[in-house]
């Protein structure tokens, strides 16, 4: 499920200074000095022009979690804070998003209290094997990133994506893979936001 989903697709040219909205799916607009554009209305943001002359605080989205509408200044603040929380806990995303946010077993508690503090819920999570030197082999991992935390990195164990029903849940599974397949299990946290 995703959780804040596009209400208004509005765009302002930060050249000209012109506001645009585009309303329907293949509604494509352009601002007055033809700098940028915006084009797929709630559909999707497709955005036209350089990075720098797009300014997209007038975007509106809604919040399905808790039924109310966010601006896109105050989502990318959450976003923000999640990512200075997972810096504080040594959590780091393998991509540039919040899917697989991998979380040391030791901190995990703590680490999903402070994020149900700040309303980010944890939707499914994915098992990594903890590698405690760089030039160390896996024992059952496959490939995946350095730790941009601590020494060694992470390989990718070869199990499903599992839903999220709770930390002692989530930990039951952690020590029974690591039983299972005789290495330090980390979870990979997906964030719904
Ligand atoms: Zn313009």
């Amino acid at each position: 499920m995703e959780r804040f989903r596009l209400m208004r697709n509005i765009v302002t040219c930060n050249k000209c200074g012109d506001t645009i909205e585009s309303k329907y799916i293949s509604d494509c607009v352009r601002c007055k000095c033809g700098a940028i554009g915006t084009n797929g209305g709630t559909e999707y943001q497709r955005l036209v022009g350089e990075k720098g002359d797009i300014c997209l605080k007038k975007s509106i989205y809604k919040d399905a979690k808790r039924g109310t509408l966010i601006t896109h200044k105050e989502l990318g603040k959450l976003k923000k804070n999640t990512k200075e929380l997972m810096d504080s806990f040594g959590v780091m995303s393998v991509g540039n998003g919040f899917i697989d946010c991998i979380c040391s077993k030791d901190e995990i508690i703590r680490f999903s209290d402070a994020l149900s503090k700040i309303d980010i819920e944890v939707t499914h999570f994915t098992l990594w094997e903890v590698v405690e030197k760089l030039d160390d082999k896996p024992k059952a991992g496959m490939g995946g990133p350095k730790n941009r935390f601590a020494e060694g990195w992470y390989a990718e164990l070869n199990c499903n994506n599992f839903e999220y029903r709770g930390i002692e849940n989530l930990l039951e599974i952690v020590n029974q893979y690591e039983l299972e397949f005789g290495c330090v299990v980390a979870p990979g946290l997906w964030l719904d936001i």
